[in-house]
Order: C-alpha cells, then structure tokens, then sequence
C-alpha cells in the first residue's frame, strides 16, 4: 500500500483533518503527521531551535510540537515507515485564495512537499461549508495527481465553496486590494499597540481566478510554481547589471559616482 501523508495548520485534532484522512482512506495507506495546535498564517516557518517531539495519538496518527512545515519535513524525511507518493494539507477552515496563499500553513506544508520531491495539494473550505463535500473534491484531486502526476515544483491548491461546488474549475491566483489599515490604541497602561486587522478584503479583476470561481459556487484548483523567479523582469533589468557593477567598480577604486 503507496503511504500518503496528511498534514494541516488547524491542528492535529480539527475536523478538516479527519475527515481528509477519511476520504482519501482508500487510495492508500493514510498517515497523519500534524501540529498540536493550531498553526494558522504560520506560512512556511521551520523550527529549527529547540527539538521536535512527535506524540502518538492514535494509530497512524501524530501531533507534532511544530509548524506544518515541520510535520511534512519529519513524514516525508524520515519519520514515516516510507517515502509518501502524495502529501495532502488541509482541509482547512476557511479559504486559502488569491496573494492570502503567501501566509497560508495549509498551502505552505504543500509547498514543503513539493520541495521535497512529493506531488502536493493542498485543500481549503470557505466558512460554513461542508467538510466532507470538500474532502471528496480532495479524493477526486488526490486520485488525479496520483495517476497523472504534477509538473515538478508545481502544487495544487484547492479551494472549496461554502455551498454544495457546481463543479470544478481550474484557475489562477486572484488579487486582493490591500486597503487595511494598522489599528493603533492605548493599552491600559497608556502604551501604544497595534493590531493588525485590515477590513473586509477587496479583490481585484476576478474573471479567471480562484476568487471569482469560489464567488461563482465553484471549486477552484490552481496550480502553483515554486520557481519565484521573475523572468520577465529578470529580461527588463538588463541593464541594471553593467549599470550597477559600473557604480560597484567606482565605490571600490573609492571615486565618486
Ligand atoms: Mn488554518
């Protein structure tokens, strides 16, 4: 039996979990490697400090004294009786859309799957939708990653609306407009503090995107590179090279520029 490994950033005791570790029972031998608690906006965070202690809970189940990322690095480098053929995040509670990706637990333990080699997805439910029709929508994804594979350093990052999806599309990463603002107040002893609380968020342009397919009652499935390299910048700044290490040779031989 092909050994799959689940993770997530609500905690090894949330409901998402377990009903992902349900709905993908099938499809191989499930193992589940989570935080403790709850480990939400925790992105891509290592621990790398203090030592990582791995509690039984019961059987194939482990909470992880540790961030997603920790548990996926733990299951997939060594922990796990073998090498996992998919790594499987969530389902979260609540979504996981647009530029919020880049402060996501859930999509980052996809991200240190992926880095590591093993197709990835990671899965996540709009508030007040129901759990199971997401982790059958994971089922359907898992089943396809497995048989076709995934490009190499590209996850999947599943979004599941709050009613039952009218179907499934496949979409890139939305916008949002940031228009919060920093909260400052004074504390009882008259110090400032701030809170970082942003209102409710805006979105750019939705036709195509996970945001607009969501809005629409529908499951989005966008893929995402890890190669962050911008080549099309990267062609732009041409000229930034001989223009910098000009102004370099210059602060060197101690001219002015
Ligand atoms: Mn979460």
């Amino acid at each position: 039996m092909p050994v799959l490994l689940l993770t997530n950033d609500d905690g090894v005791h949330a409901t998402g979990l377990r009903a992902l570790a349900d709905a993908l029972d099938e499809l191989g031998e499930v193992y589940v490697v989570a935080p403790e608690r709850e480990q939400s906006a925790s992105s891509h965070a290592l621990t790398l400090h203090r030592p990582l202690r791995v509690a039984r809970v019961r059987e194939r189940w482990f909470a992880v004294n540790g961030t997603p990322s920790d548990c996926v690095n733990l299951g997939v480098l060594g922990f796990l009786p073998a090498r996992p053929v998919l790594v499987a995040s969530g389902v979260n509670h609540g979504s996981n859309l647009g530029d919020d990706v880049t402060y996501s637990g859930t999509v980052a333990a996809a991200m240190e799957g992926t880095l590591l080699g093993v197709p990835s997805i990671a899965v996540s439910l709009v508030d007040g939708g129901d759990v199971a029709e997401a982790a059958r929508i994971a089922r359907l994804i898992a089943t396809r990653v497995l048989v076709a594979g995934l490009p190499r350093k590209t996850l999947l990052n599943v979004n599941v609306p709050a009613a039952p999806p009218r179907g499934i599309r496949l979409t890139r990463l939305g916008h949002r407009m940031y228009t919060g603002k920093v909260v400052e107040q004074l504390d009882p002893r008259g110090r400032a503090y701030y809170w970082i609380a942003g209102g409710e968020p805006e979105w750019g342009a939705l036709e195509g995107t996970d945001m607009g397919a969501v809005h629409e009652g529908y499951a989005a499935v966008t893929p995402l590179h890890l190669d962050l390299t911008d080549d099309r910048a990267l062609a732009e700044m041409a000229a930034w090279s001989p223009a910098l290490n000009a102004q370099y040779r210059r602060l060197r031989t101690g001219k002015k520029s």
